[in-house]
């Protein structure tokens, strides 16, 4: 899971976040699911799952990939190559096939680091006065270009409220304004006063930084300013300051719209910087709140000049292929995912350990893709559809593997019935229930809930649904290509303990481990809980592959018009 952006810095500030993001978080009971009503899973079914999904199979790729030979498989290093090999020679010996262009296990990208030397002082010519925002109190800003230097030259600032564009709600903040070679300035989350509208409280893609710069970039922006509010982004400014203060890592530029500038500034500096020009932050604000906003001109200019040190290094997504055995639906896939990477070698805890062990983050995904894997080449029949079980790179930096891999798919993307993501896993033991991340954005939810309910399970939704998880590990790079997704987080409701335990276990372990080198293996683990969760997965990827008719989005979903385009340029369904 990224933290709000890759970094491991937040973890004291989000502490309450519900941790093992991404972990495929069911649990339940083997005995309920024996006596259950279990005619949605085949007994061939359940019973490789239970076979090959054990703790045995879990801890010994969780073991190795953690320890400190591997050296917290921070991309490009040794350790990274390693556990590529590993991963793909365990694909190779369940029997999968190699995945990508001419035998390979490995699609390789390179990932481009970026360290920006910003100015002290930003300066802005108002009307009548200059005003001078100060780095990191101010002001923090990316370069949106890979290059050594780049430069914004007497450029105007542009107010465009949200800077949202989505046709499905009838919503379009630029009216079809010249903005090209302006600096928006943007207000961060997407209008959540109306259940109806952008999906009230829950936090869509449109609510998210990301968009905003891309939405910006679409317009032939040079630049966009999005004004930081701990509610609107849901964590204080020093969040933004140590996230985006340092290092960026990106993949290589291709021929896509870029900013030259990606910057936040406090709700205080923009404050000063409107008054200038007499503008009236507030009144701004309002007036982006109706569907008939337009874009403001504030007569405000800037130019602004910084270097770039470019670094690069190579890593690669790893994936196997099961051949599906229907030979209609084998050209399309069910897609395993987890991520392989870490932070590496860093910054030490209080014991002295450098390492990045990550071992729930995300050994514990990878082990339990490999689970999976392997208890699907077991069955007796094949299931219909093939099956990519794939190991994603660089999810750490900004979940760059599974972004190339969406660009540069090995199904395309109309033939990818689903995505099942794992990043993290369950080790306090069995729960009750399982969160499941991706519920009410797709008919995969119904698939989610027959397989939980055979194991005595109930489904409850985010528990945060303000912060976004969705959108952050890798699941969100194939929702991009339309590939609906299904993706838990662990449950809170544990066996045998007092109703606000899993919480607090969750809370803590995320306070001290969450991307720390203290992530590591140890006795305290419970598998119990994780065993089930992959079974789940299991199964639930079992279910997929066999039905006739791929999973749809709800009507209305943010991604259900991606999936249109990918299902077009296939001519499927
Ligand atoms: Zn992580």
């Amino acid at each position: 899971m990224v933290a709000v952006r890759e970094s491991r810095r937040f973890v004291t500030i989000l502490r309450t976040a519900a941790l093992i993001l991404g972990a495929a978080a069911l649990a339940g009971s083997v005995a309920a699911a024996a006596g259950a009503d279990n005619s949605t899973v085949p007994a061939a079914v359940a019973q490789s799952a239970h076979a090959f999904i054990t703790r045995a199979a879990l801890e010994g790729p969780i073991r190795f990939l953690s320890s400190d030979l591997l050296e917290g498989r921070g991309p490009g290093t040794r350790g990274d190559q390693l556990t590529r090999l590993y991963l793909q020679t365990r694909l190779e010996g369940m029997g999968y096939q190699p995945a990508f262009a001419n035998g390979a296990w490995q699609q390789p990208f390179d990932i481009v680091g970026i360290r920006s030397q910003m100015p002290r002082s930003w300066h802005f010519q108002g009307k009548t006065e200059r005003i001078d925002l100060a780095w990191r109190d101010d002001y923090i800003a990316a370069s949106g270009l890979q290059s050594e230097s780049v430069s914004v030259d007497d450029a105007e600032l542009v107010f465009v409220g949200y800077g949202i564009q989505a046709p499905e709600f009838k919503w379009d903040d630029f009216k079809g304004a010249n903005l090209t070679g302006k600096i928006l300035v943007m207000m961060n989350n997407d209008p959540d006063w109306d259940p109806n509208l952008f999906a009230g409280k829950r936090r869509l893609y449109y609510g998210r930084w990301t968009y905003k710069y891309e939405s910006a970039a679409r317009q032939g922006a040079a630049g966009a300013i999005i004004i930081h509010t701990t509610p609107s982004a849901g964590y204080p400014w020093q969040v933004v300051q140590s996230s985006w203060g340092g290092e960026q890592f990106e993949l290589p530029a291709g021929n896509e719209a870029r900013l030259r500038v990606k910057a936040w500034a406090t709700e205080e500096a923009m404050r000063r910087l409107l008054k200038s020009s007499g503008h009236d932050l507030d009144k701004l604000v309002a007036s982006a709140r109706s569907r008939d906003f337009k874009p403001v001109p504030l007569g405000i200019r800037t130019s602004l000049a910084f270097t770039n040190k470019l670094s690069s290094v190579q890593t690669a997504n790893v994936g196997g292929v099961l051949p599906g055995s229907d030979a209609g639906l084998a050209a399309q896939v069910v897609v395993l995912s987890a991520h392989h990477d870490h932070f590496g070698i860093g910054e030490p805890d209080a014991s002295g350990d450098r390492i990045y062990h990550g071992a729930v983050d995300n050994a514990s995904g990878c082990a339990q893709v490999l689970a999976v894997a392997q208890a699907l080449a077991a069955l007796p029949e094949r299931p219909r559809r093939s099956m990519l079980a794939l190991f994603v790179a660089g999810e750490e930096r900004g979940l760059l593997g599974s972004s190339y891999y969406a660009q540069h798919p090995s199904f395309p993307a109309g033939h990818i019935a689903a995505n099942i993501n794992i990043d993290g896993g369950n080790i306090f033991g069995r729960t009750r229930d399982a969160t499941l991340i991706s519920l009410g954005k797709s008919s995969l939810d119904e698939v989610a809930m027959r397989v939980a309910a055979s194991q005595g399970r109930v489904v409850k939704p985010d528990q945060f649904p303000d912060r976004g998880y969705y959108y952050r590990s890798d699941q969100f790079a194939f929702a991009r290509i339309g590939v609906p997704a299904l993706f838990f987080s662990n449950g809170t409701d544990y066996v045998g303990r007092p109703a606000n335990w899993g919480r607090q276990q969750i809370e803590e372990w995320e306070l001290k481990k969450y991307h720390q080198p203290g992530d590591r293996l140890d006795g305290s683990w419970n598998f119990d809980g994780m065993i089930e969760d992959a079974q789940l997965d299991m199964m639930s990827a079992w279910l997929i592959a066999q039905a006739d008719a791929m999973p749809t989005w709800k009507p209305g979903d943010e991604f259900e018009a991606a999936r249109k385009r990918a299902l077009a340029a296939q001519g499927s369904q």
